[in-house]
C-alpha cells in the first residue's frame, strides 16, 4: 500500500488530513480485523478527501450544514456493508465501511458537536478520553450546525502562511474558522481525535449487533 504518498498528496487539500484518519480507523479496529481488511477499509476512507470528493459532496465531509445528508450518507453506506455480505463478496463491504467511517470521523472535525459538549461543563471540562461522540440531545440540537465552505478563502485557509489572511475576510460560521481538523486548532482537536476514534468503535459494534455471527466474521476476515 503506498499511503505516504497517498497521504501527502492529499494533505495539501484534505480537511482532515489523512495521517488522522488512518490512525484513529487503526487505533479502533486493527484488534478486530485482518490486516488485508484494514488495508482495504483504510484506503477507501483516506480516499473520500480526494479532489474529485472534495466539490459538490458536502455530505461525505459533513461540510456546508448538510447534517441531514451527512447521517443519510453514513446509512446507505452501512446498507452496502450489509448487502454486499448478502452476497458472496466481501471487498465492497470493506470499501463501504471505509466510507462510512471517513464521513462519521469528519463529523466531529466539522460540526460544532465538541463545542456544544464542551460547553455542558463550563470552564473545566473532562479530559478528552471521557467525550461521548453520539449523546442524542446534542445530536438533535437545532443548535448542531457545520462549517461553510466559502471559496476561494477556505481553500486559501488550508495553507498555513495563508491561513491569518483569509480568516481576516471569513465569517465565523465557516470551515476556516470551525474546523477541528489538525491539532493546530487548539485545545478542542483533542476532544474530535477522541470522539471520532469511539464513533469508529460504535459503527463496528452496531454492524456487530446486525450481522449474523458468520456475516460478521467473514466482515473482519479474522
Ligand atoms: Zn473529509
Amino acid at each position: 500500500m503506498r499511503r505516504p504518498a497517498i497521504g501527502c498528496q492529499l494533505g495539501i487539500i484534505a480537511p482532515m488530513i489523512s495521517k488522522y484518519h488512518i490512525e484513529m480507523t487503526r487505533a479502533a479496529l486493527a484488534p478486530h480485523f485482518s490486516e488485508r481488511a484494514l488495508e482495504v477499509i483504510v484506503a477507501a476512507n483516506i480516499k473520500q478527501d480526494a479532489i474529485i470528493n472534495q466539490f459538490g459532496h458536502d455530505e461525505i465531509h459533513y461540510d456546508n450544514n448538510a447534517i441531514d445528508k451527512g447521517d443519510r450518507y453514513i446509512i446507505e453506506q452501512r446498507g452496502y456493508v450489509i448487502a454486499t455480505l448478502l452476497t458472496p463478496g466481501i471487498l465492497s463491504a470493506w470499501i463501504a465501511f471505509g466510507r462510512l467511517l471517513h464521513t462519521a470521523q469528519d463529523f466531529y472535525a466539522h460540526t460544532n458537536y465538541v463545542t456544544m459538549w464542551l460547553e455542558q461543563f463550563g470552564e473545566t471540562p473532562p479530559p478528552s478520553t471521557e467525550i461521548e461522540p453520539l449523546i442524542k440531545e446534542l445530536v438533535k440540537s437545532p443548535k448542531l450546525c457545520s462549517g461553510k465552505v466559502y471559496l476561494p478563502m477556505d481553500v486559501l485557509a488550508i495553507i498555513p502562511f495563508l491561513r491569518p489572511l483569509a480568516l481576516r475576510f471569513l465569517p465565523k460560521d465557516s470551515h476556516g474558522w470551525m474546523n477541528l481538523d489538525v491539532p493546530e486548532r487548539g485545545p478542542k482537536f483533542p476532544y474530535a481525535i477522541a470522539a471520532a476514534t469511539k464513533r469508529t468503535e460504535y459503527e463496528l459494534d452496531l454492524l456487530r449487533k446486525i450481522l449474523t455471527p458468520e456475516m460478521f466474521a467473514r466482515f473482519t476476515d479474522k
